[in-house]
């Protein structure tokens, strides 16, 4: 069995050094009130001083709530898809806040609109698009659900098609917007399988497929190149989610195959990417870009009370939503200032980095015969399992393998795996449930490559304990 060495601090040392959340920045966040302020000085001053020692009071209650939950801060938080901002947007997003602009229109936010017009563009040019239909959401479900209703526009009454791993999103928003769907199998890697996705081509009447580049389970990226083939033959309408996975387009140590498959990213029709997944920004931050600009002429409305500002095209006639937080795009914008965007740049790495951390685990993991593994993470989520003889033994030690980790502070997530995909890896295990219950783990921080002996030093120890 595989031993570890340590070269890094052990546990030990790691107690003695007490937790300091990050306050340093907030002295910046002062001087830059200090600038914006001056931008209002013709102002007569009015009275908004707070009640301090009320303010005190209920924000110390407000502090001792939110210790109820989970360090998504720290590297031993390696759970779901939850990636801390970076300071520079946590500080843009908080000075934004006295203004509290609204990116509905001009009229309620004009410099954050003209941000978010430079910032999506920013996104847009990851995938080589420099003339495009874009904005933010609040998310990516609202970024899926305006891809999918243009998409119907443009194909009435033909089916939508996402793979069994594709987030449920897309199944869900379908049913919202009247499209019929249809999910197609996948392959033993939880990519789209080509056969399947032929096999329902051939039957017709399919408008749109979606294809996932980064799934949200294991982070498998659907096959671009053959799909986009397929577009050739059966022209249909390709939507990318790249809500997790569209900024490993920057990444540099992707498998050749996968980077095969970003460099189709181009080709789309439509693609999602939420900047608060992998961009390191606040939750309340979506992307959705349509590489044919003629399709905003279906957001065409009126609307009584806004537009009024500037004849320039507001972004409230180009989304669905309509108030949505400038300092959203404001804090994007900072963070795009501060890591730019750039191949081999500090963003750029940084995602590098996250892969490797998940690299680094799996070759730890899948050397041990305490765990079973399913397949090498493709970006940077890791699917792993507590190994067992049958399906159901699996997913029970699965089960205590989890807790056992949360209280050792390491927290990792679980994944309900089809046992379908897993016939012809796992030959020697008793598939007897129809799901396994696997542990999955996103690396989402690029502290976890230096974090991942000890990561291994705590998941060693867990699986000692509970087998
Ligand atoms: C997270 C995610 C979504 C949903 O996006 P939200 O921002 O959570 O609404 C959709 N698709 C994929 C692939 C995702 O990872």
């Amino acid at each position: 069995m595989r031993r570890l060495t340590f070269s890094s601090t052990s546990p030990k040392m790691d107690e003695e050094v007490l937790l300091k959340l990050e306050t340093k920045s907030l002295e910046v966040l002062a001087e830059a009130l200090d600038t914006l302020e001056a931008g209002f000085v013709d102002l007569p001053a009015f009275d908004s001083e707070p009640d301090l020692a009320r303010l005190r009071t209920v924000l110390r209650d407000v502090a001792e709530k939110m210790r109820d939950n989970f360090p998504y801060f720290h590297p031993y938080y390696a759970g779901q898809m939850l990636k801390p901002p970076h300071p520079v947007a946590r500080l843009a997003y908080m000075l934004a806040l006295w203004i509290n602009p609204n990116n509905h229109a001009f009229d309620g936010g004009r410099a954050s609109s003209f941000m978010e017009k430079e910032a999506v563009a920013e996104i847009a040019k990851l995938f080589g698009w420099k003339t495009f239909l874009g904005h933010l959401t609040s998310g990516g479900t609202m970024a899926n659900l305006e891809a999918l209703w243009i998409a119907g526009q443009l194909k009435p009454g033909r089916k939508i098609l996402a793979s069994d791993q594709a987030h449920y999103t897309h199944q869900r928003i379908s049913a919202v917007l009247g499209l019929r769907f249809e999910s197609v199998p996948c392959d033993a890697k939880a990519k789209m399988d080509i056969d399947s996705l032929i096999q329902v081509l051939e039957r017709g009447e399919v408008g749109t497929v979606v294809a996932t580049a980064g799934t949200t389970g294991t982070g498998a990226v659907d096959p671009l190149p053959e799909i986009l083939e397929l577009r050739e033959r059966y022209d249909f309408r390709l939507h990318v989610d790249a809500a997790y996975g569209g900024y490993f387009v920057l990444a540099d140590n992707l498998e050749a195959g996968t980077r095969k498959a970003y460099d189709c990213l181009t080709q789309a029709d439509s693609i999602v990417v939420d900047p608060h997944k992998h961009g390191l920004q606040p939750f309340g931050c979506g992307c959705v870009l349509y590489r044919d600009p003629t399709v905003g002429r279906f957001y065409r409305h009126d609307s009584p009370y806004t537009y009024f500002t500037s004849s320039e095209l507001h972004l409230g006639e180009i989304s669905l939503e309509c108030s949505r937080a400038g300092a959203s795009a404001v804090a994007l914008w900072a963070t795009q200032k501060m890591l730019p965007y750039l191949p081999g740049g500090e963003f750029a790495r940084s995602l590098g980095k996250c892969r490797q951390a998940a690299l680094i685990l799996f070759e730890r993991i899948s050397g041990d015969p305490r765990f079973r593994m399913i397949f090498p993470p493709e970006l940077d989520i890791l699917v792993f399992a507590s190994n067992g003889q049958k399906a159901s033994e699996i997913s029970a030690r699965s089960e205590r393998f989890f807790e056992a980790a949360a209280a050792e502070n390491l927290h990792i997530a679980k994944f309900r795996y089809p046992a379908a995909l897993l016939r012809g890896v796992w030959k020697d295990v008793d598939l007897d449930q129809p799901q396994v219950v696997c542990l999955r783990s996103c690396l989402m921080k690029p502290e976890h490559k230096d974090w991942a002996d000890r990561l291994w030093e705590i998941l060693d120890r867990t699986a000692g304990r509970i087998n």
